[in-house]
């Protein structure tokens, strides 16, 4: 693997590390100070990515005490890395952007913020716990708040796999963030592993980066819904993003089963995205290195994932990323007495909750990835409706005259007309939630 200094693209902006464990506290006026242990909040929001910047942001213009803390040494969550054009508009969706508007707008509105911070624990009333870095001082022990926004987001599904603890091997996220937030090319000659809307959009942002995408292959056939059927019907929600009028127009029927089951004995072995090769039946079987990746062997799959004897071979690359999904992350709730339901539609378990965000527990809310992976403008909308929820339940003032029940229709609405999704049935997901919600009677 080259050296990282070879690997920069231009325009290479690599955070200087004086920045680490920096507490950022900022007042509506923009002077900073160290935040008391002891002061009381409306709002504290776990989680500055997207959905818990918007929250922050109207519920400190309606006039609540807020803090928002995150582990990260930048708010913007996920969004920082992101980089994507819009399909409607051709424009460019850029993440670090409008993570760092994000954050101003919150800032502007009142809204307070730790960096460098990691909520450990919930204790009702509502007190949240929180550590720091090694050798990082300063910061409060814990928040005491009226009401906490859980919006910790998503992480990546692990895909083990021989060699994947090697350098140069690395989940796809790893990837976008060393593509996008560092700018500096995860490899020479790259490998992805796993074909979904994520995997897709960050081969893309590697090949504009100048990276050598090889190509993508499918999982290991041990890892579940490898199989190019089950492949097939992940690209489904893809297909607004595809670069040809005959992919849009496929991937709209790719979404039902036995139109996945036709398409994977019919389609050619081998597709093009942008240019990029998605070999749509070849699968990994290990990746290949002593000390750093120098390889990856790869074999010919049938339509339902069998390996098909004898076509092993070994490809030269010198990175692996591998793509195996995302699980919405909501570990923090699971120490609380809040029932959880298991939706594959989501991404993972989630909390039971309301259409408009509200937890079964008194003054505990939910929005964002937390509960089912999306894309960040949903995350974004789940923010402002969730903001709705809070302002309702707080007494605090809204000009907005919106409530929360409008909301929570008009986010139906916004996912029915994104241009991608992660799941095509993630509104089901929701669906199956909102009548569990219903069944349990609502708050505890
Ligand atoms: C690797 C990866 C890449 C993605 N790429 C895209 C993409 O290109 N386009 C797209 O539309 N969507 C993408 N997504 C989906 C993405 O999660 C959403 O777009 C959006 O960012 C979700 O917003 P959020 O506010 O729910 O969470 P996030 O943006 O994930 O923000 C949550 C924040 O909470 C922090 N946090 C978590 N736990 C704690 C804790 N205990 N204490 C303190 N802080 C905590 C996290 O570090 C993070 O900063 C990606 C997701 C992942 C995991």
């Amino acid at each position: 693997m080259p050296r990282l200094a070879e690997q920069r693209h231009p325009g290479a902006r690599v955070p200087d590390p004086g920045d680490r464990g920096r507490l950022l506290h900022v007042r509506a006026d923009g002077s900073m100070s160290t935040p008391a242990g002891t002061e009381a909040f409306d709002l504290v929001v776990i989680g500055g990515g997207p959905a818990g910047l918007t929250a922050a942001r109207d519920v400190a213009a309606a006039g609540g005490r807020v803090m928002v803390v995150d582990e990260n040494h930048a708010m913007g969550g996920k969004l920082r890395g992101q980089l994507h054009e819009d399909p409607t508009d051709s424009s460019w969706w850029k993440g670090w952007e409008l993570a760092e508007q994000g954050e101003k707008d919150a800032v502007a509105a009142g809204a307070r913020m730790i960096t460098d911070v990691v909520a450990w624990g919930l204790e009702p009333g509502w007190t949240v716990r929180l550590t720091y870095p090694a050798g990082r001082n300063g910061g409060p022990s814990h928040l005491t708040s009226r009401a906490v926004l859980v919006a910790t987001g998503a992480v990546e599904r692990p895909m083990p796999v021989t060699g994947w603890t090697l350098p140069g091997a690395m989940t796809i996220g790893a990837a976008q963030v060393l593509t996008n937030i560092h700018r500096v090319k995860p490899g020479r000659r790259v490998l992805v592993v796993g074909m979904d809307v994520l995997s897709l959009t960050i081969a893309r942002a590697m090949q504009l980066a100048g990276v050598d995408v090889m190509g993508i292959v499918l999982p290991p056939t041990a890892v579940e819904g490898s199989s190019p059927r089950a492949t097939l019907g992940r690209l489904a929600p893809m297909a607004k993003l595809a670069p040809a009028m005959y992919m849009r127009l496929a991937g709209r029927f790719l979404g039902w089963s036995w139109v996945q089951a036709l398409a994977s004995r019919l389609i050619p072995r081998t597709v093009r995205m942008w240019g990029i090769p998605l070999h749509l039946r070849t699968a990994l079987v290990a990746i290949q290195g002593t000390d750093q990746v120098t390889g990856a062997v790869v074999v010919n799959v049938t339509a339902d994932g069998t390996p098909v004897a004898g076509s092993e071979r070994e490809l030269a690359v010198d990175a692996v990323c591998l793509a195996n999904g995302l699980i919405p992350l909501n570990e923090l709730l699971a120490t609380l007495d809040c029932a959880f339901l298991r939706s594959p539609d989501l991404g993972g378990t989630v909390p039971v909750h309301s259409d408009t965000l509200r937890t079964q527990l008194d003054g505990m809310y939910v929005a964002g990835n937390t509960i089912g992976v999306e894309s960040a403008k949903i995350a974004e909308k789940q923010g402002a409706l969730v903001a709705l929820s809070i302002i309702e339940d707080l007494g605090l003032s809204t000009r907005r005259g919106c409530t929360a029940a409008q909301g929570a229709l008009d986010l139906v609405g916004a996912r029915r007309t994104m241009e991608f999704q992660f799941d095509v049935n993630v509104q089901r997901g929701h669906d199956k939630v909102q009548r569990a919600w219903e069944t349990s009677g609502g708050p505890a």
